[in-house]
């Protein structure tokens, strides 16, 4: 085990909100809510730290949490919608390195903004699509 915050928090040497728990995947409130409701969805496993590594049974679990409790957080809050957000690597954004889904519910006129978008340069659509084509066939 490393040793990591939400490993801790699995293995219960640290406290938290748990929202919901099954043999793989835990679900428990984020300490510093994007919105009140701010949920994260982890996979048990100690030895994993990101969607690069997840074993896809662990993943797909996760994913069925995910499902079940975008629609939980959104009733319970009663809220305009939900983000479904994951960070992968540090210069994604990821802080804790164990994989996790944040379920963020959202309200009209909330004021986040968190997707700034870019224009693509001429061409460059058609190159980015044969790239990633290209990754997935290798
Ligand atoms: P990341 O930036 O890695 O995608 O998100 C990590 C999230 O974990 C942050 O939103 C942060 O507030 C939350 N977090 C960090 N430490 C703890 C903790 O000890 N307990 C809980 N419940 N959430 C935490």
């Amino acid at each position: 085990m490393r040793g990591c915050i939400f490993c801790k928090i699995v293995a219960g040497e640290l406290p938290s909100y748990k929202v919901y728990e099954d043999e793989r995947t835990l679900a428990f409130l984020d300490i510093n809510p994007i919105n009140p409701g701010h949920t994260l969805v982890i996979p048990k496993n100690p030895d994993v730290r990101n969607i690069f590594d997840i074993p896809k049974r662990d993943w797909v679990a996760m994913m069925e949490v995910v499902h079940e409790l975008a629609a939980a957080v959104e009733k319970a809050l009663d809220a305009d919608g939900v983000n479904i957000m994951m960070n992968n690597r540090e210069h994604a954004g990821q802080v804790v390195d164990h994989p996790h889904i944040h379920i963020i519910p959202r309200f009209k006129g909330d004021g986040l903004q968190l997707w700034p978008h870019k224009k693509y340069k001429p061409g460059e659509e058609g190159i980015m699509q044969k790239r990633i084509q290209q990754a997935l066939a290798t």
